[in-house]
């Protein structure tokens, strides 16, 4: 399975990777620069003020995110169920191999989101415990609830001039990568893979640029642009059939997407194609 990491655990290594990096440099608010990358996430701001528009296909579900605390041991597996009114739920281990918390992520269709936002926590946990059929035995919720509405979006242009640059003789770019790019259906976790290849393909695009180019050139943007674009195309029509697939409460399709989604589990091929078409990776030599 892949790690599963707190985000502060993760900001604060990042910190300490960058302290002594002579071309780094932390910066409080925004700089003149020949190239800005926007990656402020799905509600990015800059990216409104640009004027980018946003095409957003909502799914009809939210994400609740919570955690519990778990009677037994998770055993380091990451588990996930589908429920006949087109719930996912899953249970992302924490705390290494021998702990008994998880994270929780549950896409529930909108309109039950109220009830199950506003219930005391002894009934959000038995619901929980419910669907995931005891696996884990008795439930206990040890962190508020959030929310997300669920949507696969895509902004139209990913690069262009910085509004106003040209006047000061200085021309400066700009980039989106992440989620301010695109988001997808949390379904299969390939959201941060997908940012992670955008910051690849800008990286090499721009370190095998010829020396007189500058990195704000919007040849080479565009290059990043249809580069990633296309590399995500086939990877946002996969989640979309299946959340469709996933959404749909014939029997027919419960059945067919419970034994697709353990073919995809224990098909390390599958599995890894998604992985690398978010990543933007080639597939591996096998010679
Ligand atoms: C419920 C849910 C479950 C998910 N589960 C998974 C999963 O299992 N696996 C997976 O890979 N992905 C998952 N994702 C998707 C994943 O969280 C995102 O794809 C990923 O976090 C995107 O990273 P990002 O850096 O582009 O944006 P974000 O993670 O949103 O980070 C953007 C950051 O920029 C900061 N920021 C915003 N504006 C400014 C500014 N002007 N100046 C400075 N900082 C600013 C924000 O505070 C934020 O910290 C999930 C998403 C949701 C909603």
């Amino acid at each position: 399975m892949a790690w599963i990491v707190d985000v502060p655990a993760l900001e604060r290594r990042l910190a300490d990777a960058t302290r002594f990096q002579p071309l780094v440099e932390v910066v409080k608010a925004p700089v003149a620069a020949p190239l800005t990358v926007v990656c402020e996430g799905r509600a990015s701001k800059t990216r409104s003020e640009l004027g980018v528009e946003f095409d957003v296909t909502p799914y009809g579900q939210t994400a609740i995110a919570t955690r519990l605390r778990c009677e037994r041991p998770h055993l380091q597996i990451a588990r996930q169920w589908f429920t006949p009114d087109g719930s996912i739920l899953a249970f992302l281990p924490l705390d290494g191999a021998e702990g008994n918390s998880v994270a929780v992520v549950w896409s529930t269709p909108q309109e039950q989101l109220p009830q199950w936002l506003e219930c005391d926590d002894t009934t959000f946990a038995q619901k929980l415990q419910e669907i995931s059929e005891g696996s884990l035995g008795t439930l206990e919720l040890i962190a508020p609830r959030a929310s997300w509405p669920l949507q696969q979006a895509r902004a139209r242009r990913w690069c262009g001039a910085m509004p106003g640059s040209a006047l000061t003789g200085r021309q400066e770019w700009w980039a989106l990568a992440g989620d301010a790019a695109h988001t997808v259906h949390p379904l299969a976790g390939q959201g941060l893979n997908m940012g992670l290849g955008d910051v690849a393909a800008l990286a090499r695009i721009l370190g095998e640029r010829p020396g007189w180019r500058s990195v704000g050139d919007m040849k080479l943007l565009r290059q990043y642009e249809r580069e990633r674009k296309s590399a995500l195309m086939p990877l946002g029509a996969t989640m979309d059939a299946l959340q469709q697939l996933f959404s749909r409460k014939e029997s027919p399709l419960q059945a067919l997407r419970n034994w697709g989604m353990r073919g995809f589990e224990m098909s390390g091929p599958i599995k890894e194609w998604v992985a690398r078409q978010a990543m933007g990776l080639q597939p591996p030599d096998r010679h």
